[in-house]
C-alpha cells in the first residue's frame, strides 16, 4: 500500500482534548440534549456513543427518551421545553424517526441557536451565505482532517460523490467556501461518465451508500481520498471505497472504520462546545 492513512480515530482524539480543555475552563459545563424516539437498536447505539463522548469530555448530557406512539406535537413539545431550558446548549433529535413522523419538521422546530447537527435551514442558510454558524458534523468532519494532515485544498479540484443535505451537499459548499477555495463538482447518480470525472480530483469524497463503489479507476495517481460511507457487509462494516486497491493508487485516504466516523462523533463536541460559547457571549 502507498497511500498515507489519515486516522480520523486519531484525529477525533485530538479533537476531544481540546474540546474537554475548553469545556475545564468553562464556570459550568455544556448541556447537550439527546432525544431518542422509538426502539430502533442503531439509534439506541448511536446515541448511547454521542452520549459517552460527551461524558468523556465533560459535557453534560439531558436525555429524552420517547415512544414511538408520541404524536409530532408532543415531540415539538418536549424540543420547546428544551428550546426554553438555559441549561440546554444543544439539542439533537435523533434521526431517522420512526412512523410518520417528521424528522424535518422536528429539526425546523429546533432553536437555531441549540441545532447541533447543524441541520436547520436557518445554520444550512448560512452556510451558503458563508456566514458563521454551527455547520453539521460529517462534512465539518471531513475539513478538520484534511487540515490536520495539512492535505492542499485551496484552488484544487474536488469531486464530492453524493448530493445529501446531510453531507455531501453541504460538504461541496464547504470546500467551496472562501478560506477553503476548492473548485468543486457535486455528483450524483445522474452524473455522466462518473470514474472519468472522478480521476480529474485532487480531493475525492465518497458519500454514496453503495459498499465499495469507487475502484481504483475512479482515483487519479496520488489522489486524497475521503470515504464517508458506512455500510453493513455480512455483519462488516465497509465504506463507499474499495479500500484495498484504492489505496495503492490515491496518496492519502480514510479507512472505514476509523476515518469519517469518530471524526463526525468528534465535531457533535466541537458544536456544542461553540453553541454553549456563543449562547454565554
Ligand atoms: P443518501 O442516500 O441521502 O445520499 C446518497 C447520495 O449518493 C445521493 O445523492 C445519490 O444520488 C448518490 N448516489 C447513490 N448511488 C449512486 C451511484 N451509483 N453513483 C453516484 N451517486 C450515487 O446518503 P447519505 O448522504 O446520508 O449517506 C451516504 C453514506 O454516508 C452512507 O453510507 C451513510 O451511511 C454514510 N454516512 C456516514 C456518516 C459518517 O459519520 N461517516 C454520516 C452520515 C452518513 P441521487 O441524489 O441522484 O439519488
Amino acid at each position: 500500500m502507498t497511500a498515507t492513512i489519515l486516522d480520523g480515530k486519531a484525529v477525533a482524539a485530538r479533537v476531544k482534548e481540546e474540546v474537554a480543555a475548553a469545556v475545564a475552563e468553562m464556570p459550568t459545563p455544556p448541556g447537550l440534549a439527546t432525544v431518542l424516539v422509538g426502539d430502533d437498536p442503531a439509534s439506541h447505539a448511536y446515541v448511547r456513543g454521542k452520549r459517552n463522548d460527551a461524558a468523556e469530555v465533560g459535557i453534560r448530557s439531558i436525555h429524552h427518551e420517547l415512544d414511538a406512539s408520541i404524536t409530532q406535537e408532543e415531540l415539538h413539545r418536549v424540543i420547546d421545553q428544551l428550546n426554553a431550558d438555559d441549561g440546554v446548549d444543544g439539542i439533537l433529535v435523533q434521526l431517522p424517526l420512526p412512523g410518520d413522523l417528521d424528522g424535518e419538521a422536528a429539526v425546523e422546530r429546533i432553536d437555531p441557536g441549540k441545532d447541533v447537527d447543524g441541520l436547520h435551514p436557518y445554520n444550512l442558510g448560512r452556510l451558503v451565505l458563508d456566514k458563521p454558524g454551527l455547520r453539521p458534523c460529517t462534512p465539518s468532519g471531513v475539513m478538520r482532517i484534511l487540515d490536520h494532515y495539512g492535505i492542499p485544498v485551496a484552488g484544487k479540484r474536488a469531486v464530492v460523490i453524493g448530493r445529501s443535505f446531510l453531507v455531501g451537499r453541504p460538504l461541496a459548499l464547504m470546500l467551496a467556501a472562501r478560506g477553503a477555495d476548492a473548485t468543486v463538482t457535486l455528483a450524483h447518480s445522474r452524473t455522466a461518465d462518473l470514474p472519468d470525472l472522478a480521476r480529474s480530483a485532487d480531493i475525492l469524497v465518497a458519500a454514496v451508500g453503495v459498499p465499495r463503489m469507487v475502484t481504483a479507476e475512479y482515483v487519479a495517481p496520488g489522489a486524497t481520498v475521503v470515504d464517508v460511507g458506512i455500510n453493513r457487509v455480512d455483519g462488516k462494516l465497509v465504506g463507499d471505497v474499495a479500500f484495498d486497491e484504492v489505496a495503492e493508487v490515491a496518496g492519502a485516504i480514510t479507512p472505514v472504520p476509523g476515518g469519517v466516523g469518530p471524526m463526525t462523533r468528534a465535531m457533535l463536541l466541537v458544536n456544542t462546545l461553540q453553541a454553549a460559547a456563543s449562547r454565554r457571549g
